[in-house]
């Protein structure tokens, strides 16, 4: 049941310099803590609870404020228009008429769902043989879940269409510039089975660029600049490769594999995602490569 309080992860994208250099931090997850309430799946994109986001924590001890924090409306407090795909063979489902355990009904929702139905169940079907196989990357998840690929196969998707879809630049301490790219990925953490991970379609699963809007304090006038490239930890955003990256992250929420990653406090959401990358990169690269030469053919 859906009684306790659960937390959202998002994963999203995460660039800062200063006015001394650059460093860039590529992936940071916004965690969204929300109100005690059940949790019907037809109740999910609505009332959200108002997101609080925070930036500069992940930098290093010496920006411990939050310089951004106030300023940038999250993007959850919109009220989603989505597209899902619910697995109606979740036992919490009324319409569990008709499943069989030879049927992939996720596969077949997202079959449907046009092009970021694809796009989601391209990555999907990659994570899914990496699960299937014997490799660092599925023994890691192993630890949580003696048969990941069924678990991972359990779980829906919805896209929300309302995610903010540019990246924020602020100012903070020191005159420090904060970019902030459009979160990527949210999903309840250690949800288990039949959870649902939402994709933002204006994030970098489905966009390599994104426009930029500085933000002024003191009611400043916003303007827009043009696009920075965003990614997903080492790969450039609508690749497979970050899409992989994207669901294995989520996916290691579901399980508890990761921790939660609030407002990527001490760099915890890049931490998790180096994680991710440290077990499976080998995998994500493989099996891109091996959807390049497929596609040559
Ligand atoms: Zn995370």
């Amino acid at each position: 049941m859906y009684s306790a309080p659960r937390s959202i992860l998002a994963v999203a994208v995460f660039l800062m310099s200063s006015l001394s250099g650059t460093v860039a931090f590529p992936q940071t997850v916004k965690f969204i803590r929300r109100a005690a309430e059940p949790l019907p799946v037809a109740n999910l994109p609505l009332g959200r609870a108002p997101c609080i986001r925070e930036s500069g924590s992940a930098v290093s001890l010496s920006y411990p404020a939050t310089p951004a924090r106030g300023d940038v409306k999250s993007p959850c407090d919109a009220s989603a228009m989505s597209m899902r795909s619910v697995n109606p063979c979740n036992p919490a489902s009324l319409t569990q008429i008709g499943c069989k355990t030879s049927r992939d009904l996720v596969q077949e929702d997202l079959a449907a769902m046009g092009k970021p139905g694809q796009k989601i169940l391209r990555a999907r079907d990659r994570v899914l043989e990496i699960l299937q196989t014997e490799n660092a990357c599925s023994a890691w998840f192993r630890e949580k879940d003696s048969n990941p690929a069924d678990t991972f196969r359990t779980l829906g998707f919805e896209v929300d269409r309302n995610g903010e879809g540019f990246v924020l630049e602020s100012k903070g301490p020191s005159n420090m510039t904060i970019f902030r790219n459009p979160y990527v990925a949210k999903v309840f953490q250690g949800d288990g089975q039949y959870a649902t991970v939402t994709i933002n379609t204006n994030g970098a699963f489905f966009y390599a660029m994104a426009g930029v809007v500085e933000l002024w304090k003191e009611g400043g006038p916003i303007s827009h600049r043009g696009p920075r490239l965003t990614n997903v930890g080492p790969y450039a955003g609508d690749t497979i490769n970050a899409q992989m990256l994207v669901l294995l992250h989520e996916f290691g929420h579901v399980l508890d594999l990761l921790p939660a990653d609030e407002n990527n406090v001490d760099g915890k959401s890049v931490q998790n995602t180096n994680e991710v990358v440290r077990f499976c990169r080998a995998e994500i690269e493989s099996k891109a490569r091996r959807g390049a030469l497929s596609a040559w053919r």
